[in-house]
């Protein structure tokens, strides 16, 4: 069989690289491991927060670049997928000056206001430092944009393959063979998407920087009233963020504190994590029943610095280390993956392979 472009896992990354070259009219295959919908990644869930609230600019640019896309992904497929509830940053204070130079370059409107002034305007919360309000912020819907990205690719006609793991790139002198357990795919280029698993398939083929698989969990709690919840996070060590749930319910977790573990052999949820989150809940977020309802695992991919990578290497097209900050970006990850497929250079990229590290703030990308 014979495609344009072969997409190597259909989690986020890949299913939003596989809507967007199918728009474009590109015959794309596009496979994943395992089945629609699978909770074994990154991507599954609710939510995820929404916003260019952030200390590096390339971010703040590509969230106001991808919420257009997001916009058009609405349109395309009938659904919502954005709420815009607001967003609340509290902690280090340089972090702060830098996220509010960042807004006013997107031209995004934003207040900094004390401490005193916070907890008037939101009242089941408690702040010890400085925050700063960003209204253009919110959540999207990580299952329902799955869906949607996916339906966007079969209409315009991609053949995407659930249950099917790829066994190997090779990199031949005219494009690549993916072979999978049903066959051989030969095409012009192959997008790796493949999540905590990438550094498997293309150990060999790229020098990556070591990926860091991580089980990170989130928590559930319930409000003691229907307050206008906007999404939070805590910029100190470590971070921890929230935002609301269709159910009416806030999800809570510690950025980055999970274990490292191969994704195939997960350890389960963690009893400590859960206590930690429900004192941090208790401390600083008194409109919330500090007892979680729920909990859910999750796996952060990330490289050291926590910074993407999204490149062309001959005709292997990477995107991976999306960590615990990627969902937000989607649209536009897509659109830059389905140009370097298709050959056009990304002037300046600041997801290169070989990209200096520009994460200098004490708190980690969210
Ligand atoms: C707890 C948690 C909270 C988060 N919160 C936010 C947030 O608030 N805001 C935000 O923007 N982001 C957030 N993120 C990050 C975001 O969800 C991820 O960055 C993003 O979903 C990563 O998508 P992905 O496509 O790289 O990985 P995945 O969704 O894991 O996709 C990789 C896919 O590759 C497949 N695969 C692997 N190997 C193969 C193979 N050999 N053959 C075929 N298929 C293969 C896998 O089955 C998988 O489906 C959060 C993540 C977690 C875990």
């Amino acid at each position: 069989m014979v495609a344009d472009v072969v997409i190597v896992g259909c989690g986020g990354a890949g299913s939003a690289a596989a809507a967007e070259l199918a728009r474009r009219g590109r015959t794309v295959v596009a496979f994943d491991a395992f089945g629609r919908g699978h909770d074994r990644g990154s991507s599954h869930g609710t939510e995820r927060i929404f916003r260019a609230a952030y200390t590096d600019e390339a971010y703040a640019v590509m969230a106001l670049d991808s919420f257009d896309g997001w916009r058009q992904l609405e349109r395309e497929t009938n659904t919502r997928l954005l709420s815009l509830v607001g967003s609340l940053d509290t902690g280090f204070a340089r972090e702060l000056a830098d996220i509010s130079t960042n807004l006013t370059t997107c031209g995004l409107p934003h207040e900094l206001m004390d401490a005193a002034e916070a907890e008037r305007r939101f009242p089941y919360f408690r702040f010890e430092h400085p925050v700063l309000w960003q209204p253009n912020s919110g959540t999207v819907h990580a299952d329902g944009a799955l869906a949607a990205f996916q339906r966007v690719a079969t209409t315009h006609g991609a053949d995407l393959r659930f249950d099917e793991p790829v066994i190997s790139i090779d990199v031949r002198a005219d494009g690549v063979r993916v072979t999978s357990a049903s066959g051989v795919v030969d095409a012009g280029s192959v997008i790796v998407t493949a999540g905590a698993w990438a550094d498997r398939l293309l150990s060999g083929m790229l020098v990556l920087p070591e990926l860091i698989v991580t089980d990170e969990q989130v928590f559930f709690f319930r409000p003691r009233a229907e307050y206008p919840w906007p999404t939070f996070i805590t910029r100190t060590i470590p971070e921890l963020y929230g935002l609301p749930t269709p159910g009416g319910l806030m999800k809570v977790g510690e950025h980055y504190t999970g274990l490292r573990v191969d994704p195939d052999v997960r350890q389960g949820p963690c009893v400590e994590a859960g206590k930690r989150v429900s004192a941090w809940v208790a401390e600083i977020a008194p409109g919330l029943d500090p007892t979680p309802v729920n909990a859910v695992t999750c796996l952060y991919a990330s490289f050291p610095d926590e910074d993407f990578i999204i490149d062309r290497v001959g005709d292997v097209v990477v995107g991976v280390g999306l960590g615990g900050h990627g969902f937000k970006f989607l649209p536009e990850i897509g659109r830059r993956l389905a140009d370097l497929a298709e050959g056009q250079a990304w002037r300046g990229n600041p997801f290169s392979i070989d990209r200096e590290s520009r994460h200098v703030g004490p708190s980690g990308h969210k």
